[in-house]
């Protein structure tokens, strides 16, 4: 394992503490009707994420001056783990606050923070990810949307595409070519905050197979940006969105997503499972607490400032792998007597948006790819 390092943390004292505090909110707050999802990407509530934003769920690792808690990336830990265990609607503030809140911590301007913060940690205001364009998805550094320098700022042409929720939020930050490409492909890209109500941008719904609006096309056509929408240093964009996947790909959203099929689950089978059953759970359980503890320990390693990018895609690439086995395999165990409505429908719609699990923030292949460098293999 040399090149990876996962260091043995468990989840302090503290940490756990906030767990019954958390489980009672979401009692309090979740409809009790409502079939719960555990997929990171269901339920676009700005209710709900008020809701968080006055309990300090949001921002939690954020210094207060910004609207956080300044509490440790444990206890954040265990408030994400439990919105999804309880399948909870977050997806409205999931990206501002796991990654480009984060983003504009460590890169934006002090007027950035000023500005963007506060809102994110009160649930009010929500951030897309703008990288994937028609011909580049994998293949990032070959994005083609252009930011060309004007009197005062930038005007963006160009398309992303895949975007999430873009006609539900509020901004995106764009990974834009600011300078014409070069023999170092990673030179001349930067990253710009855009407003996407703005002239000049036109956002167009795609339906995804289970028949919802939750992605996007998004154009940009003369759309101008500010000089003081720029995130970080012009040219610096390669840096800083690499620096963001830590954040993105190893959070427990990576092996969490079809974790309700299991309740179901063990709901169905009851307190006298078959040993087959017996053995399916307690295989799938097993599963899951080695992705948490790995994922755990990255919590720790961010908690420190290490920026660990290559143990974050071993958690997602596992993590995604684990989530799209869950429902078949459970659905093969799965009695065929009793009422087992909850379980089928939980079953059928984390079916329909499986196929994502292992292409959102970046394929099976690619992180593959990430973690045969990281073991010095390519
Ligand atoms: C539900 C969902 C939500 C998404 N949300 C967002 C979002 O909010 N913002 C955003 O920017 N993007 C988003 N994406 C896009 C996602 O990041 C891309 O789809 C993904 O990175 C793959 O890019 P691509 O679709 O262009 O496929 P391609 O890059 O064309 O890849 C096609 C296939 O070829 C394989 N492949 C490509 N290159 C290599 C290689 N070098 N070695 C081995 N195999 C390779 C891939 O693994 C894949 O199987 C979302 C995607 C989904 C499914």
């Amino acid at each position: 394992m040399e090149g990876l390092r996962f260091d043995d943390i468990s989840l302090p004292h503290d940490a756990e503490a906030l767990r019954a505090e958390v489980r009672a909110f979401l009692r309090d707050s979740l409809p009790h009707d409502a079939l719960p999802d555990s997929d990171f990407n269901h339920g676009h509530d700005a209710a709900f994420s008020a809701a968080l934003g006055r309990r300090g769920f949001i921002g939690m690792t954020w210094p207060r001056r910004y609207g956080g808690g300044e509490r440790t990336f444990f206890e954040r830990y265990v408030v994400t783990e439990e919105l999804l265990a309880a399948g909870a609607p977050v997806s409205a503030h999931w990206i501002a606050d796991r990654q480009s809140g984060p983003l504009l911590l460590r890169y934006g301007t002090e007027a950035q923070r000023e500005r963007y913060l506060p809102p994110i940690t009160r649930g009010e205001s929500y951030f897309s990810i703008g990288m994937s364009e028609p011909d580049s998805g994998s293949d990032l550094a070959s994005v083609r949307t252009r930011a060309t320098k004007v009197d005062g700022g930038y005007f963006v042409n160009g398309t992303k595409v895949w975007t999430t929720d873009a006609h539900r939020n509020h901004f995106m930050i764009a990974l834009v070519r600011t300078e014409a490409p070069s023999e170092n492909r990673h030179a001349g890209l930067s990253q710009l905050i855009i407003d996407l109500k703005s002239v000049g941008v036109r956002v167009r719904p795609i339906r995804n197979i289970a028949g919802d609006e939750d992605f996007n096309e998004v154009v940009f056509s003369d759309c101008f940006v500010s000089d003081d929408q720029v995130v970080g240093t012009p040219g610096n964009g390669w840096e800083q969105v690499t620096s963001e996947l830590s954040y993105e790909r190893s959070g427990p959203e990576r092996f969490l997503s079809a974790f309700r099929v299991l309740v179901e689950l063990v709901r169905l089978v009851g307190a006298e499972p078959t040993e087959h059953q017996a053995a399916v759970i307690g295989r799938l359980t097993a599963h899951l607490m080695t992705l948490r503890q790995m994922s755990i320990s990255v919590a720790g390693m961010l908690q420190s400032g290490a920026s660990p990018a290559v143990e974050a895609a071993l958690v997602k690439a596992l993590g995604n792998d684990f989530e799209k086995a869950l429902p078949e395999i459970a659905r093969l165990a799965a009695p065929h007597v009793g009422d087992d409505h909850r379980f089928r429908a939980t079953l059928a719609q984390t079916l329909l948006h499986m196929p994502a699990f292992t292409i959102r923030g970046g394929t099976r292949e690619i992180l593959r790819g990430v973690i045969a460098r990281g073991l010095g293999l390519r």
